[in-house]
């Protein structure tokens, strides 16, 4: 690409109004139990993207079925990637979101590993404000109620050859979100994924793609099956990498917070948020490979006093177990955890102040 962020016109989106838009009351009714990923806004957004013409042809409009050529490179080879960021309702009624440079940033890596073109980020922040100002009133305002964002991009140039297609497609979709924990907070049991990875060395590990969800299905059947919620996956050196959607961190004695670091693992904005935040309470964070064997060790032996896997879904979820075929451990759960969380959501539903500024409204 030639022009650089600095140079960039805002684009003129096309705005095409769902004439069959929900209600408002059936939008409330919608709103009051909306569990995750099922009810979806009236309107999306998309961006053409062609190697001749760069990006164009933006545009907001009724939520639908998209159609492609059967030939569309993406329904064969999974050229595609995808982002995760909330919508926040605020007390006063504002709309807010939460680090949205660092998704755009996240969404131009991923981008650059799975030879998509960078979307800038200008051009990311100014489809969520699009979307939001057609389908702002699906931002619920109930306890842990969020909007849920899904931006995402794929090939869908008709081709079959096997090189980075040269038209690409730019999507948002907004879906409301409630609580993810019915009744509270839980501790999960976690299966460790022996005969599956998710990721290898200089593989796709680090970017937000399908196609390391679609290899997490398998071991994720298999630790429903096992009476386990979620997945941890090692990577090919024995070393602790991440739930199939997750980041995990470990809680030790001493006051130290240990997160796996390895390029085979999707760097969480969460993460990186909560650690910014326990640091900011005094904590030595360390970001550094983690064996099975330091893990198991730190468990037996005290050092390690919490577990805990993060992500904009569910935030923070303590880890009460890990079970493998072998051997099943408990794990302690302390107070850091939902402390951090609850630290986390009320910067986040605007109950606290954002002394990062992390905070980025949408609806002005
Ligand atoms: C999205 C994702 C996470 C969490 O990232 P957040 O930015 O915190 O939502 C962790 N692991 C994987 C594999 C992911 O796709």
């Amino acid at each position: 690409m030639t022009t650089t962020e600095a140079e960039l016109a805002p684009l003129e989106f096309a705005v095409t109004k769902n004439l069959a838009a929900k209600s408002p009351a059936q939008r409330e009714e919608l709103l009051k139990s909306p569990g995750f990923g099922t009810v979806f806004t009236d309107h999306m957004v998309d961006i053409c993207w062609s190697a001749r013409g760069g990006w164009h042809r933006p545009r907001v409009q009724p939520y639908g079925p998209i159609s492609l050529d059967p030939a569309a490179a993406v329904l064969h080879y999974g050229q595609e990637i995808f982002e995760g960021i909330k919508a926040y309702r605020h007390a006063d009624g504002s709309i807010h979101t939460f680090r949205p440079r660092a998704n755009a940033e996240r969404l131009q890596r991923s981008a650059r590993r799975m030879a998509l073109p960078e979307l800038p980020t200008e051009y990311f922040l100014q489809s969520l404000r699009e979307l939001i100002a057609v389908d702002g009133a699906w931002t619920p305002s109930g306890a842990d109620q969020s909007l849920y964002l899904r931006p995402f991009m794929f090939a869908k140039e008709a081709f079959l050859g096997v090189r980075p297609a040269e038209k690409v497609a730019y999507y948002l979709i907004a879906s409301p979100a409630g609580s993810y924990f019915k009744g509270g907070v839980k501790p999960v049991r976690i299966w460790l994924s022996e005969n599956f990875a998710r990721a290898g060395r200089g593989g796709t590990g680090a970017a937000k793609t399908g196609g390391n969800y679609a290899s997490s299905l398998l071991p994720q059947a298999e630790a429903y099956e096992k009476g386990c919620d979620q997945v941890v996956f090692l990577d090919q050196d024995g070393n602790v990498e991440e739930l199939g959607g997750m980041n995990i961190v470990f809680v030790h004695r001493d006051g130290r917070i240990v997160t796996p670091q390895s390029d085979s693992i999707l760097e969480g904005i969460t993460r990186d948020s909560l650690l910014q935040l326990a640091e900011d309470r005094g904590h030595t964070v360390e970001r550094r490979p983690v064996s099975l064997r330091e893990w198991r060790d730190g468990i037996a032996s005290g050092d390690i006093i919490e577990v805990f896997a993060c992500g904009t879904a569910a935030v923070v979820t303590p880890i009460g177990a890990l079970v493998t075929a072998d051997f099943e451990e408990a794990q302690p759960t302390g107070e850091l955890a939902l402390s951090l969380r609850e630290e986390l959501t009320d910067i986040q539903y605007g109950r606290a102040a954002d002394k990062h500024g992390w905070m980025h409204q949408l609806d002005v």
